[in-house]
């Protein structure tokens, strides 16, 4: 299948498959649209099982990158990449350095940061390759201010759904308490939610039982637990015709990219009575902190108004939505698309 054929291929400027053998290294950056400023989306470091599951992956990680960019308000087109490979196994120096260069060769119209199996220093060692890098030192780690993106994504949705301020007393079920996860417990548990976790790694758990009193349950069974909100903070894909069926909650809202394994499974959540929070939109917060790099200033006060302005920013799409009879999904992309078409007019 080609890239042109794959379903997730929505026009997209250009897909560069990079093969440096010596390094190891195979890596895919889609550059989905420039409309608005460079492409920028960080670097994802995972085990794909194909160069199809990959090609699909950044297809649609890109995409999002420009929607989320777009609504966020900033000058920034979407882009991402992909390595494929184990990270625990297969990422080194020589391999990072060798992705840089490809990145580099694009001249600024990509720029890359950290995502799933890229760290804070691999960000670091690709800064000394290229110059269009960002979520560097400068900024710091964007997982604090994704989780504060995604609580207010979460207030917006509680607002909205169920018509109350608070979150005190309300039980949400946290899939993944990683590197943002964690940060979304803390904020949860200072509001005074109700936690109940699951994750594949037992020291994240412990983490979160220890400092958030988080009740915890095994991975497959996050699903069906009896709560007012789930959020996916781990992986993609997690809302399927397998998992909807199972779900006991009136509210997702979660930071996890692609949360719908396909566009067409909002419709079911709202089927199901459930209010679906776009991820794309409520986890802005680490884009609007880390893209600071890009422009070379950098106001955390600033940033924060943004981030806490994702809580308006939600709203209003839920309350489209209804008044226009359709899903806040589609009322999200709509509007980013509506961004950049209007980005594109004005360059005519
Ligand atoms: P992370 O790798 O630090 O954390 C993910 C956690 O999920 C890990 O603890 C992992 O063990 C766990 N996990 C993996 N598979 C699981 C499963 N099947 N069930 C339960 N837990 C599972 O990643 P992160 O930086 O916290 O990012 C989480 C998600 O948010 C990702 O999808 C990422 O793309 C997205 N995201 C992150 C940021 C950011 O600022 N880091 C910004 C936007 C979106």
């Amino acid at each position: 299948m080609s890239v042109f054929d794959n379903s997730e291929y929505d026009n997209h400027e250009q897909v560069l498959f990079c093969r440096d053998r010596e390094a190891g290294l195979f890596a895919i950056i889609a550059i989905h649209d420039t409309t608005l400023g460079p492409a920028a989306g960080g670097c994802r470091m995972w085990p794909y099982a194909s160069v199809n599951d990959a090609v699909t992956d950044v297809l649609r990680l890109s995409q999002a990158m420009s929607y989320k960019n777009a609504l966020a308000g900033l000058p920034l087109g979407g882009g991402k990449s992909v390595i494929i490979g184990d990270p625990n196994k297969e990422k080194n120096e020589k391999l990072l350095t060798s992705f840089a260069r490809f990145v580099q060769r694009l001249g600024g119209q990509y720029y890359t940061a950290e995502d799933i199996g890229i760290g804070i220093n691999d960000v670091e060692v690709l800064a000394r390759e290229s110059d269009y890098v960002f979520g560097l030192a400068t900024t710091g780690d964007p997982s604090p201010f994704t989780a504060r993106g995604c609580f207010e994504g979460i207030r917006a949705a509680v607002k909205h759904k169920l018509n109350r301020s608070s979150l005190d007393g309300l039980k949400v079920a946290v899939q993944g308490v990683g590197n943002v996860g964690r940060f979304v417990c803390k904020i949860l548990n200072e509001a005074g939610a109700e936690l109940i976790i699951a994750d594949v790694n037992p020291e994240a758990v412990a983490y979160a039982v220890e400092n958030f009193g988080a009740k915890v349950v095994a991975p497959d069974e996050i699903y069906s637990q009896d709560v007012d909100i789930f959020s996916p903070c781990a992986i993609g894909g997690v809302l399927n015709e397998e998992t909807i069926p199972q779900l006991k909650t009136s509210i997702i809202a979660g930071v996890a990219n692609n949360q719908l394994a396909e566009g067409r499974h909002d419709q079911l959540l709202h089927d199901r009575g459930i209010l679906y929070a776009p991820d794309y939109v409520i986890n802005a917060g680490g884009m609007l902190n880390a893209s600071g790099d890009i422009f070379g200033k950098y106001n955390v006060n600033q940033v924060m108004e943004r981030v806490t302005g994702l809580y308006h920013a939600t709203l209003r799409i839920f309350e489209m939505a209804q008044q226009e009879g359709r899903l806040a999904s589609e009322v999200a992309d709509d509007l980013a698309r509506q961004k950049i078409a209007a980005g594109r007019a004005s360059k005519e």
